[in-house]
């Protein structure tokens, strides 16, 4: 079987190949696979937007596995937001990283250090003919920064200080973030019950 990612991030595209390649036939990005899918994420949930992108691309795909992930920043004083607003968290419709930025700095900055905690989110649906096969969710919890930090990564990494490497994630190369970060404990977990399915289907 084919695993077609509903994505065309190139960083998204090599650490989901790296974890679950051995699992399929082939795996190829949407453009690959000859799909142009612009899917409206306005769902209320990191797993409603994932699981909306999944099942859209697996009916125009079918028969393929079709793998679509949401993630964002939660920030526990402000009530878990942005959110699944991460990427518009400045307003606009375009990702305006450094306005996002911004606007984080500017909202918390009479929030102290022990109260600025906060965790990325990543939720994963593997898709086949418009239903779910798998789904799977994972975090990285640290706090955010006063200043940015690093040069790394992209979005919000430079305000994220994960506190097991004493460091911003955007001082951490990618290959180190990438074995902590919410999308790869997502992948891991997704493995997992994958696995545990097809343990489960030989007994
Ligand atoms: P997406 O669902 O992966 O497109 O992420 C949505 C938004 O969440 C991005 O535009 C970023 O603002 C933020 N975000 C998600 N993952 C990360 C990350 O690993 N580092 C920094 N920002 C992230």
């Amino acid at each position: 079987m084919r695993l077609i990612i509903a994505s065309n991030n190139k960083n998204k595209l090599r650490e989901i190949r790296e974890i679950l390649g051995h699992r399929f036939d082939e795996v190829l990005s949407m453009r690959e696979a000859g799909l142009e899918l612009d899917t409206v994420e306005d769902a209320d949930s990191f797993m409603g937007n994932a699981r909306k992108k999944a099942y859209e691309a697996s009916l125009l795909l079918p028969g393929d596995a079709v793998l679509a992930d949401d993630s964002g920043l939660c920030v526990d004083a402000l009530g878990g937001a942005p959110g699944v607003y991460s990427a518009r968290f400045a307003g606009g419709e375009g990702h305006d990283d450094p306005a996002n930025r911004r606007k984080l700095l500017e909202v918390l900055k009479d929030v102290p250090d022990k109260e600025r905690t906060a965790h990325f989110a990543c939720c994963m649906v593997l898709a086949v003919n418009g239903r779910s096969v798998a789904e799977a969710y994972g975090r990285a919890d640290g706090r955010i920064l006063f200043e940015e930090r690093g040069q790394n990564g992209f979005g919000y990494d430079c305000l994220f200080y994960y506190p097991p490497f004493d460091r911003s994630f955007a001082e951490l190369d990618a290959e180190v973030k990438n074995t902590v970060s919410h999308r790869h404990n997502a992948l891991m977990l997704l493995l997992a019950a994958l696995d545990a399915d097809e343990e489960g289907a030989k007994e």
